[in-house]
């Protein structure tokens, strides 16, 4: 019977190296090493890291074993490159997370934006939040005997009710994982997707007792306030909404202190931190450097907005004297924005002393709708509509300032829209740059006279 077509494709060999020598290609489909099955490029890594191995190798529906030998040189690299790093392709999630943004998307966006991924090699690599539900035994051996740590995992909760009406009945699952992966030396950053009602007040105190716990083993702990769109429905039955209330979001920063204060007494580390929006919404400053530490939670969203300001803080002279540059009285430049942000560009904007040089241009998120109100999450549709009405009803010709957060790495917008796209739908300049204090001075310099 044939073998199913597993293991791990290779896309090129390095000229002159140990694998090229010994005849492997293009398109090899290395099974195992040394009998070792790969699902991914860290079971390569583990199983190649000695000095002689054998591979079992398809080529042309045909199996055969190469030895490779790096004896004289152990520092020397196999020199083999692969297709993908998950050579059995993504793991999706077992899930029904009342909050999924997946299921909140409008029909007919990239089918990439569609997957459902919960891969717990994607977080040790990527830093991908995965709720551990989805993991066996095996895999939980494995990640201990590899050592893939530390992990980033969605916790949510840990009572069982409400952990089973935010994420499903594979809950407890992922708490049982949890508590293996911690007994195996594996540790966690952790993020809460907090609801208003369901995991916040006494619940959310419940799940920090937990996670406290469980340090060093954990640790960061994060927490978002949850999103949603004008498709959401209801979040677990309830209305949806979410903490941009000042009120609720001014309770939560006070929660939450007091799991801070304790932390940085004992070990000089804030340990949980809020998101950038629970500041924005309570009217509450932002924190300083040191509250953040060195930023575990930034790519959960977690200190970006105070990042943009030292950023700028630390340009100020730059950027004012660049901006005293441009001539006087008219609008030159125009920065669109997401909604979140509008306060913190125009404290930002009136301390580099703009004045009418350089305006604001909030855009609101009509594509998503709900309370998305973040520059990333900005669609081409929306900015170039936005533009288009703000440019028709100025008197003098402004440039549009566009940060290159609305893109992925293929350079698209989560509308599919590509920066020329934009640049050939607005009636006006567009600039297009990093969201940060460089990237405005190469927007000033690109208009400077
Ligand atoms: S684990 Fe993530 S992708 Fe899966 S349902 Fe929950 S939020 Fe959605």
């Amino acid at each position: 019977m044939a073998r199913p077509l597993t293991g791990a494709l290779v896309k090129g060999v390095d000229p002159g190296s140990i694998a090229q020598r010994a005849g492997i290609v293009a398109q090899d489909r290395i099974l195992a090493v040394d009998g070792h099955l790969l699902s991914d490029v860290f079971d390569w890594l583990w199983h190649s890291d000695s000095n002689q191995i054998e591979l079992t190798l398809v080529r042309d529906d045909i199996e055969q074993r190469i030895e490779l030998d790096r004896s004289k040189n152990d520092d020397e690299d196999w020199g083999i490159e692969f297709d993908d790093m998950l050579f059995d392709g993504t793991r999706t999630c077992a899930n029904a997370c009342a909050f999924c943004f997946m299921d909140q998307l409008p029909e007919g966006l990239r089918e990439s934006l569609y997957l459902k991924d919960d891969d717990y090699r994607l977080s040790f690599f990527e830093g991908n939040f995965i709720t551990l539900t989805n993991i066996n035994d095996d895999d939980v051996a494995r990640i201990i005997e590899q050592h893939l740590s530390p992990l980033y995992v969605s916790m949510h909760a840990i009572d069982p009710q409400v952990r089973k009406r935010l994420i499903g009945s594979a809950g407890d699952r992922g708490l049982e994982v949890f508590q293996k992966l911690v007994a195996g030396g594996i540790e966690m950053h952790v993020s809460i997707v907090l609801v208003p009602g369901i995991n916040d007040g006494a619940v959310l105190d419940e799940t920090l007792e937990f996670l406290e716990w469980y340090r060093p083993s954990v640790k960061s702990v994060g927490i978002v306030a949850v999103a949603y769109t004008q498709y959401t429905e209801d979040i677990a039955g309830e209305t949806p909404r979410s903490f941009d209330d000042q009120l609720l979001s001014a309770h939560v920063i006070e929660q939450v202190q007091s799991y801070q204060f304790r932390s940085r007494e004992s070990t000089g580390q804030t340990w949980v931190y809020l998101a950038d929006e629970f500041y924005i919404y309570a009217h509450a400053p932002m924190p300083t450097s040191e509250w953040y530490d060195d930023y575990p939670q930034y790519e959960n969203g977690i200190g970006i907005v105070h990042t943009y300001v030292e950023d700028i803080r630390a340009h100020l002279d730059q950027l004012t004297d660049a901006i005293d540059e441009l001539e006087e009285g008219s609008e030159i430049l125009t920065i669109v924005t997401g909604e979140l942000t509008t306060d913190t560009m125009l404290g930002t904007l009136s301390a580099l002393h703009a004045g009418s040089k350089i305006r604001l241009l909030p855009i609101k998120n009509q594509f998503f709708g709900g309370n998305v109100k973040v520059t990333g999450l900005l669609t081409g549709i929306d900015i170039v509509s936005a533009i288009n009405y703000d440019n028709q009803r100025l008197d003098v010709p402004t440039n549009y300032v566009i940060p290159w957060s609305i893109f992925n790495d293929d350079e698209l917008t989560l509308d599919g829209y590509t920066p020329q796209m934009i640049a050939d739908a607005v009636d006006a300049p567009v600039i297009f740059v990093a969201d940060d204090a460089v990237g405005l001075l190469e927007a000033i310099k690109e208009v400077s006279p």
